[in-house]
């Protein structure tokens, strides 16, 4: 460990989640603090004493249900960075919800706008709120968590794919509206198939074991955390080259 991150706050959504909790893991051992964004408080507090091993008193702990989350509860996690911090140095989207794999003809509608809200509308929330405390930053990076059915479209992968999409829009939008007036870097990267309760859900007879861990998908992420993502903008990157069967 070379504490690239030394010093860097970071916020990461779907922490508790098999790639968010192997990034904040990493992230702690490279010297970075961190806040802690998920729905699920047993989790949560299970991976803040988890983090307290690797690096005592490094991260905090804030429960955000992107689903049900209202104006208030994202107010109440920037106020918490800025009387702590007073800036955000990194913030990764890595909560998502797959939703069904379904024919459009037969997708859910209620299901279609969770996923929506949760995958795309969500995020935009979370940076919107953040953005002032990520301008005070001298060196910020965004990370959007896309997919391969983000940048290819896929049958029956419905609202999934689209909210990936849109994900890969949105960070083009920002990332062109931040170049050349702050020193936030936005940017998103497909970490490919991993092993997760994701891809679990989307491609239940595959054996598991065959994949990836998530621990080894990281650096794409680390890199654009850090000193090494300086200057990289607007790009959309993968964490593993050669894809050898579709990604979630
Ligand atoms: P996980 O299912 O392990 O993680 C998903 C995370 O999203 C979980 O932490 C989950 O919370 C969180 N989440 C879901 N709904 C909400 C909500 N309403 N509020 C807050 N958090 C929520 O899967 P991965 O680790 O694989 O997924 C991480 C990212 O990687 C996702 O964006 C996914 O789309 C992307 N990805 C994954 C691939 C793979 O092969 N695994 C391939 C391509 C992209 P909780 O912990 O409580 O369940």
């Amino acid at each position: 460990m070379n504490g690239e991150l030394s010093g860097r706050v970071i916020a990461v959504t779907g922490a508790t989640g098999g790639i968010g909790r192997a990034l904040c893991l990493a992230a702690a051992a490279q010297g970075a603090e961190l806040l802690l964004l998920a729905r699920n408080e047993r989790k949560l507090r299970a991976l803040h004493a988890e983090l307290e091993q690797v690096a005592p008193g490094a991260a905090l702990m804030a429960p955000l249900d992107l689903e049900k989350a209202v104006a208030n509860d994202y107010d109440r996690i920037a106020a918490a960075i800025e009387q702590k911090y007073g800036r955000l140095d990194g913030l990764v989207h890595c909560a998502a919800l797959l939703g069904t794999l379904t024919p459009v003809e037969q997708y859910d509608v209620p299901t279609w706008c969770r996923v929506m809200h949760v995958n795309l509308t969500a995020a935009f929330a979370l940076t919107q709120v953040l953005l002032p405390a990520l301008r005070r930053s001298a060196d910020a990076s965004v990370i959007f968590t896309s997919s391969g059915v983000g940048r290819k479209g896929r049958a029956y992968w419905g609202a999934y794919a689209v909210s990936k999409f849109a994900v890969e829009g949105f960070m083009q939008v920002l990332a062109d509206e931040l170049s050349g007036n702050s020193n936030v870097r936005v940017n998103a990267v497909n970490p490919g198939k991993v092993r997760t309760a994701m891809r679990r859900q989307a491609y239940p007879s595959e054996n598991l074991l065959t994949l990836p861990l998530p621990e080894t998908v990281l650096d794409p992420f680390l890199m654009l955390l850090g000193p090494r993502g300086t200057g990289i903008t607007g790009q959309s990157l993968e964490s593993q080259s050669q894809v050898a069967s579709p990604s979630t």
